[in-house]
């Protein structure tokens, strides 16, 4: 029987593999934290590594998005892109000459061979293997062809794949997060690790690249669970051929699951990280929620720093079962990092919404002063960043952004009754306290029969042009007398147009 070791002896050295394709989304993002938090909680070594090998569905914006996305979490890298380091290059499409060394080795030593087959006959038999209720996978036609045999084919003019042989033999590894697996040999055929045009395949790539770059630990989806029994036993000839120094450790993680308990696909919109740095998540926000996809930090804390989350990840502790998405709580969870950071960085963290596309004013109405005096309001208040602008455009814009919705639901009943009344306490209020503020408008409200509640809508909207906000009273000191009651002048012009 054919097993990989559960821990190997050597420092942790671990990968983040990534193919290039498409935009980078939370699965991703929650595999590279997971392999991260395992090389820095351990001393180990974080390598980076690109899988492009796929010509077709590659792309260099995709690879830039990558190194971005993995700069703006804070998930460094000791060796890869940009980086170097002892295996360089770290691009797969730069080691192409490498993997043919290998596969030609393999070759060599009898540990994989030249397929022969076309797609029609693998479809026959397949097809006929199905029917018979045979395994239907590769049936090992090409293994043992005979030097004239593989001269006949060559002479057809056919083209060959290179397969890897697959030992007839059990294969049992130790998962970290699943404990043991065992597969048998009928469920594992032997499989192209060589296209027809001599471009090495992921099969080979992947497992080759962890054997040169050290790698003793690969942490990844559960997706891959199936490809894991082919690389070990591809890694166990690596080993006999002096290519790999051991086999690694695997971990597969759980499954993420989306909306009706659904697989989160790659192109869910819900998985993509550009929205969820669009709609300013902080990384510290995002990464402490994805890190509670198949892990917890303790029974009753699940809002912690990412220096808290290394002093405690370990591989041994993820959970095999599927982990549910849940919006709403990564939402909460940021709201609570946004509230742990000092005013500073509060204020620097929205800086990107308070300028063009986010922010609806002129540049020059912005005032830098007046938003500091307004941050601590907000800071409280926020679940994502970009909620900033709507929550402070009042003070910023020359006139309040109308909601015709916001203002049909503020003024009902005399709103110009109202409001004649709260504009004339106002006026008489003094300014330096919101409390007397307050006190005004409870007074207007009473005069007409409503409760604070009702009598502060239309003064809101009246402001601000909007029904929800920042406390009120504390926004009409920000703003300033003048222009508030300005504002409530133009309302009640309006209401009595
Ligand atoms: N490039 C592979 C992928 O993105 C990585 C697989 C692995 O982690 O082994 O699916
Ligand atoms: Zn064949």
């Amino acid at each position: 029987m054919a097993s990989a070791p559960a821990t190997p002896s050597s420092p942790v050295r671990v990968r983040f593999c990534p193919s290039p394709t498409g935009n980078p989304h939370v699965g991703l993002v929650r595999t590279a934290l997971f392999n991260w938090a395992y090389a820095r909680h351990t001393g180990g070594t974080m390598v980076f590594r690109i899988e492009d090998t796929d010509a077709a569905r590659d792309s260099e914006e995709s690879y830039q998005q990558l190194l971005d996305s993995m700069r703006w979490l804070g998930l460094d890298w000791d060796e890869g892109p940009e980086v170097g380091g002892p295996h360089a290059p770290y691009r797969q499409s730069q080691r192409t000459d490498l993997y043919n060394d290998v596969a030609e080795r393999l070759v060599a030593e009898g540990y994989a061979y030249p397929c022969y087959c076309t797609t029609e006959e693998l479809d026959e038999r397949r097809e006929a293997a199905r029917a018979a209720g045979r395994p239907s996978g590769y049936d090992g036609h090409c293994r043992d062809l005979t030097a004239e045999q593989k001269a006949a084919y060559e002479a057809e003019g056919r083209s060959h794949i290179i397969r890897f042989r697959m030992p007839d033999e059990t294969i049992t590894f130790t998962d970290l997060v699943r404990g043991e697996l065992t597969f048998q040999p009928e469920n594992v055929p032997d499989y192209g690790i060589v296209r027809a045009n001599g471009a090495p395949l992921y099969t080979l790539v992947n497992p080759v690249d962890d054997a040169l770059m050290e790698i003793t630990h690969v942490l990844r989806g559960e997706d891959l669970l199936s490809s894991t029994p082919r690389q070990v036993a591809l890694y166990q000839a690596l080993v006999k051929l002096g290519i790999a120094k051991q086999i690694p450790a695997f971990g597969h993680l759980p499954y993420v699951m989306g909306e009706g308990n659904k697989k989160l696909s790659k192109r869910d919109p819900q998985a993509s990280l550009n929205l969820y740095r669009e709609r300013g998540f902080l990384p510290e926000g995002l990464l402490n929620y994805l890190s509670l996809l198949g892990w917890s930090f303790s029974a009753d804390q699940d809002v912690f720093t990412v220096p808290e989350m290394v002093a405690k990840f370990d591989i041994a502790d993820v959970n095999a079962n599927p982990a549910r998405f849940d919006l709403k709580k990564a939402e909460a969870i940021n709201a609570d990092h946004i509230r742990m950071l000092d005013t500073a960085a509060f204020t620097e963290a929205c800086a990107p919404w308070l300028v063009a596309p986010y922010a609806p004013w002129a540049p020059e109405d912005f005032d830098q002063a007046v938003f500091d005096t307004i941050a601590p309001y907000a800071q409280t208040r926020l679940t994502v960043l970009s909620d900033i602008t709507a929550n402070v455009d009042f003070l910023f814009l020359k006139e309040p952004v109308f909601d015709e919705a916001s203002w049909t639901k503020a003024m009902k009943g005399d709103p110009l009754a109202l409001l004649t009344t709260a504009r004339e306490n106002l006026q008489g209020a003094d300014w330096s306290s919101a409390e007397a503020l307050k006190e005004a408008v409870l007074k207007a409200g009473e005069a007409h029969g409503l409760k604070l509640g009702k009598a502060q809508a239309p003064v809101r909207v009246a402001v601000t042009g909007r029904t929800v906000g920042l406390p009120l009273f504390e926004s009409l000191q920000i703003l300033g007398k003048d222009a508030s009651l300005a504002r409530i002048d133009a309302a009640l012009a309006r209401l009595a147009a």
